[in-house]
């Protein structure tokens, strides 16, 4: 099923990502958690690509089929263009189809960090050069990266609602953000974008703060800022990370709520591949939606 018929009116879709392991040992653990998963039932699962085909993401694959065709879950496989030859984007749509994946969120990745700006883009330059790649087959649903603060290496504001414009005119048919930890931030996007022209869902990403230094490496990643409500909380328990976990999930039950409450048309939840994150998450959602 495409995905982009989930979304309808007062509906808050709600989903997860995962990511392959680095380890073969570490498939048998995601399995594990999408097995306890079953029970609170995420609308779909997006499984991670490796940008550079390294071997994890020739597992992306095998997971997101494990997904849709054991569990029953709708797969959202995720691809990257930059590395990859127009030929080989098409071996691995071509795989995609007979392992009857229909739905691929298409990024441009990144160049490996040891790269040092030596490399540069194959057959594709940007994700919107993907979408147009994919779409030429309509039995895909193609989505695409949103950034609420914009992307890191983007100069000028204004191209961030202009760049999501092309990939929808590309033929994205749904949009997941950036993680972001200011909901005004995504609130802020939604306007702009829609003021623009951009009219496909635009799902909001999150992430549980798991330790102090993951959000360091996070924030120069991203490029996502920090409200002082977060900071006190890091600085507060930053020497116990059982209560900094404890707390930073509270803190991102808290940004889920709100933008439930503000009608957003879906909520992503990065687990990072913690399936008691995921579980109690997504308990905490369903509590919130029958108390409706
Ligand atoms: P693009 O939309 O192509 O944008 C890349 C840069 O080019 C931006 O700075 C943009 O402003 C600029 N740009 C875009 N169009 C134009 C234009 N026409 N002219 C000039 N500049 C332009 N990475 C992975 O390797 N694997 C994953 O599985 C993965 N999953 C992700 C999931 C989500 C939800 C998100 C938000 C990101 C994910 N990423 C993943 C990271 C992503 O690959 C990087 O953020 C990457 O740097 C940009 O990808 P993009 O698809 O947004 O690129």
């Amino acid at each position: 099923m495409k995905i982009s018929k989930l979304f309808e009116p007062n509906k808050t879709v709600l989903s997860l990502e995962v990511f392959p392991p680095k380890k073969e040992s570490g498939l048998g653990m995601i399995y594990e958690t999408l097995h306890e998963l079953q029970g609170v039932r995420p609308d779909f699962v997006s499984v991670t690509y490796g940008a550079g085909g390294n071997e994890s993401s020739n597992k992306t694959l095998e997971i997101a089929a494990t997904i849709k065709n054991r569990y029953g879950i709708e797969a959202l496989h995720h691809l990257t263009c930059v590395n990859n030859t127009q030929k080989e984007i098409q071996a691995i749509l071509k795989a995609m189809k007979i392992a009857k994946i229909e739905n691929v969120l298409a990024l441009r990745g990144d160049f490996p960090e040891d790269s040092k700006g030596q490399m540069q883009a194959q057959d594709f330059t940007y994700a919107k050069d993907l979408i147009s790649e994919i779409v030429v087959d309509p039995s895909f649903c193609v989505a695409a990266a949103c950034y609420p603060e914009g992307h890191i290496s983007q100069a000028l504001d204004e191209e961030n609602y202009s760049h999501l414009l092309e990939k929808e005119q590309a033929g994205a048919e749904f949009f997941i953000s950036q993680l972001f930890f200011d909901n005004e931030c995504f609130y802020r996007m939604v306007e702009g974008a829609r003021q623009i022209g951009v009219t496909k869902p635009l799902v909001a990403g999150i992430m549980p703060i798991l330790s102090q230094a993951q959000v360091q490496k996070m924030i120069f990643m991203c490029g996502s800022s920090l409200p002082s409500k977060l900071i006190k909380l890091i600085y507060r328990y930053g020497n116990d990370p059982i209560e900094l976990r404890k707390a930073s999930l509270e803190y991102a039950w808290q940004q889920m709520d709100d933008l439930i409450r503000h009608g957003v048309d879906g909520v992503h939840l990065y687990t990072m591949n913690r399936s008691e994150i995921a579980i109690k998450t997504f308990a905490h959602l369903r509590k919130e939606e029958s108390s409706k």
